[in-house]
């Protein structure tokens, strides 16, 4: 399982291990939490009050800092994993649900035609529909789409990126993912 990682303000950073949500807390620099405890770790003992130390990880922090992305310039990197997840297992042209090793990112304007590779030029596609379109768009290959390609929000990508996402870091991205995802769907 994996930390979300905020800056102060809130906006999404990372996702960190729990090794590295304990450096953050012993360096002060947690300034809020949200979300579940979900690890107590046991430090050593002071040596003037004997107290042992203890530190608790939320699912969720607040870190202070200067943020290192700027989230409205962030344009999220495409991977065939977060394609995937952004278009739900599903081919774009035969409309069936395949497992990721059956699936291809698909240019919708092919390479040989100038097509680019970036979030709003790909689809999910099975492999038949892959070779079946070949280098053709979707008019010349008379296969509509049936679904649109978009470019994932930051806190969109945090949520394909990641496929072991808690409940409650779930609730808080999902709370700031616009209607027209198809993750709210
Ligand atoms: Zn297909």
């Amino acid at each position: 399982m994996k930390v979300l990682k905020l800056s102060a303000q809130g906006l999404p950073q990372s996702w960190i291990s729990l090794e590295q949500a304990v450096i953050h807390y012993a360096a002060e620099e947690v300034r809020w939490e949200m979300g579940l405890e979900v690890a107590v770790f046991h430090g050593g003992h002071n040596a003037v009050t004997g107290k042992q130390s203890i530190i608790t990880v939320s699912s969720i922090i607040g870190t202070k800092g200067v943020p290192n992305i700027n989230p409205f310039e962030l344009k999220p990197g495409l991977t065939n994993g977060k394609l995937f997840a952004r278009d739900r297992n599903i081919c774009a042209y035969c409309g069936e649900p395949f497992d990721e090793p059956e699936l291809t990112r698909e240019h919708i304007i092919p390479f040989a035609q100038n097509g680019v590779d970036n979030w709003m030029n790909v689809v999910t596609a099975c492999r038949p529909c892959n070779h079946r379109k070949s280098h053709r768009t979707p008019e010349q290959a008379h296969m509509p789409l049936l679904y649109t390609p978009y470019v994932p929000s930051l806190w969109e990508d945090f949520i394909l990126r990641n496929r072991r996402i808690l409940a409650d870091q779930m609730e808080f991205l999902m709370a700031h993912v616009p209607k027209s995802s198809r993750l709210a769907a």
